[in-house]
């Protein structure tokens, strides 16, 4: 099946957020997060799955945000970029990426010999859709003696628009790294306030993008529960505002907090990012006490077991990326790669 353009992807998306969420992510806000923690977990899709898995030669990745029932039949979890390093490393000819569509987009860049599944084709970004390489161009025009720095959490095209990506675990040591006085930060514009708050040297120029789930996050929650939890360590996301962050003992992307719980004496962690997170970090370290201050990604909950089953058995989404536009957004990765490895 021929890859469907961007542009149809996101009206489909579109479509899709409006009919299970007309007030796009704020009402996800309201849903007992509890219906996102326990694991629907069902043996026989499971045993389906390995088997087709087997057959087909697949890997399965799993983003930290995915659903619980995900985590339990992925080879990999993990954030978005680290999963396509270890697909690069992964000796199968199928990666099925359980993520959204920009995380399969870099797969398929990083991983050219090897065809990259997304089971829902609508699963997308709000972030990465407030972004075009056309705007990217124009920006760029205005300011021709900045660098570009693109976070990962962008399309393929905006990417090939860029002289370097970034993660949110190395921002700062990727525009600490440029020669470039002025920088050209896109598309998240609280990723790009909190690098130039740890780079003051430079002159960053930010994209009027966010991340919905993110930059929504309210502080006021926050603070009712530290009251709770007086003794908990306050770990967020850089997406977040920076009234938020500035509340927070560690500041980091969801690997970051990952190796941050394992390694602190601390108990109790309240976890400000995407509610997903939460149920992670408790899978693995169900010793540690973690505390969501959180909203919902409704595009991080669209694949559920059967759309992996049904990924697997027909082969499809498949996620290309066009052969010029991939070559240089993977040389922004790499040169990403060779600073921050
Ligand atoms: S949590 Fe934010 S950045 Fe991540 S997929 Fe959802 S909208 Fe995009």
């Amino acid at each position: 099946m021929a890859p469907a353009p961007r542009s149809q992807l996101v009206a489909l998306r579109e479509r899709a957020l409006g009919e299970i969420a007309p007030d796009r992510n704020l009402e996800f806000k309201g849903i007992v997060p509890n219906l996102f923690e326990q694991a629907r977990r069902d043996p026989r899709l499971e045993r389906d799955i390995i088997r087709l898995q087997k057959e087909r030669n697949a890997i399965i990745l799993c983003h930290n945000y995915q659903m619980p029932e995900i985590y339990e039949i992925a080879d990999f979890i993990g954030d978005s970029f680290g999963l396509s390093r270890m697909a690069q490393q992964a000796d199968a000819e199928v990666i099925v990426f359980c993520g959204v569509h920009f995380m399969a987009e870099s797969a398929a860049i990083l991983n050219p010999d090897k065809r990259v599944l997304l089971p829902v084709l609508y699963a997308g970004c709000g972030m990465a859709d407030m972004i075009s390489a056309e705007g990217l161009c124009e920006l760029k025009s205005e300011h021709p003696d900045a660098a570009v720095v693109c976070y990962v959490n962008s399309s393929a095209d905006v990417k090939a628009e860029s002289d370097i990506c970034c993660t949110s675990s190395n921002v700062v040591q990727v525009v600490r790294s440029l020669r470039e006085k002025k920088v050209i930060m896109v598309p998240d514009k609280n990723l790009a306030a909190y690098a130039q708050r740890m780079v003051p040297e430079k002159t960053l120029i930010a994209w009027e993008g966010w991340c919905p789930i993110h930059h929504g996050l309210a502080t006021g929650e926050l603070d009712s529960i530290k009251q709770q939890y007086p003794g908990a360590e306050i770990i967020a996301h850089p997406e977040c505002q920076a009234d938020m962050l500035g509340k927070a003992d560690m500041v980091t992307s969801t690997s970051g907090m990952l190796t941050h719980a394992r390694s602190s004496p601390a108990k109790e962690f309240i976890i400000v990012t995407e509610c997903g997170m939460s149920n992670m970090l408790r899978r693995e370290m169900p010793g540690k006490k973690f505390i969501p201050v959180c909203q919902i990604c409704p595009d991080m909950k669209k694949i559920d077991l059967f759309s992996v089953k049904r990924s697997l058995e027909q082969m499809q989404f498949e996620i290309t990326v066009p052969r010029r536009v991939a070559e240089r957004a993977r040389l922004a990765l790499e040169r990403m790669m060779a600073i921050a490895p």
